[in-house]
């Protein structure tokens, strides 16, 4: 029997991602992953945290405590060194409007239009936690180095991607395809590193 376990987040592409990591590393079938889709009237929890972790674990603790299933939540954004590590937990509504990624990305290359290249280094961030119903708790996080181009390149993935060029990379990630991006990435990083207490934690 698969255990279930809750991803607290409406985004699908995130339960797909989340959901092909855990099948590599416990084998298919050893843990069915629910999203919120799954529970109609759950309430919008407002991120009051001022770093990644503290989002993630808000978000995984309401969600333990209102379903009674093991609950992970993420939170990820980008850190700009020359922004002392902003836009941070701001990422997705750096320009007022929450998931206006265009303005976002815009909003940030004007603000470092003036900074040379040698200082525009920056890390795409990722912090993923577990909650049990047991009030048992875990924080990891997983963190793409790189710097900020100046003007878009690439069409594919979202949020910051087409100006984000990682470290050892000649592709910015929106150049990258999905399982490229995936092997590289902060959420990849985090997820799989995750995966690993999930299988210690979750009878299956
Ligand atoms: P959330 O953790 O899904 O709420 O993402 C927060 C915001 O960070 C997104 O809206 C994007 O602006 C940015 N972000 C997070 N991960 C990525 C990524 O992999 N690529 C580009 N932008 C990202």
């Amino acid at each position: 029997m698969s255990a279930r376990l809750l991803l607290a987040t409406g985004n699908k592409k995130k339960l797909v991602e989340l959901q092909r990591i855990l099948d590599a590393s416990l084998g298919l079938g050893g843990v069915e992953l629910v999203g919120l889709g799954d529970f109609p009237d759950y309430p919008d929890v407002p991120e009051t945290g001022l770093t990644f972790g503290e989002n993630a674990l808000i978000k995984a603790r309401e969600g333990a405590s209102r379903t009674g299933l093991p609950t992970v939540a993420d939170d990820s954004g980008i850190a700009v060194d020359a922004l002392n590590g902003m836009p941070g937990v701001f990422s997705a509504r750096w320009s007022g409007r929450h998931g206006d990624d265009n303005a976002n990305l815009d909003l940030l290359l004007s603000q470092i239009s003036d900074v040379p290249d040698e200082h525009r280094a920056g890390a795409f961030v990722c912090a993923a936690a577990l909650v049990l119903p047991n009030g048992r708790e875990h924080l990891v996080e997983g963190r793409q180095p790189g710097r900020i181009l100046r003007s878009r390149r690439g069409t594919g993935g979202f949020g910051y991607d087409p100006i984000f060029l990682g470290d050892g990379q000649d592709r910015t990630n929106a150049e990258l395809s999905p399982a490229e991006k995936d092997a590289i990435s902060h959420r990849g990083k985090a997820f799989r590193e995750l995966a690993k207490v999930i299988a210690k934690e979750l009878p299956r």
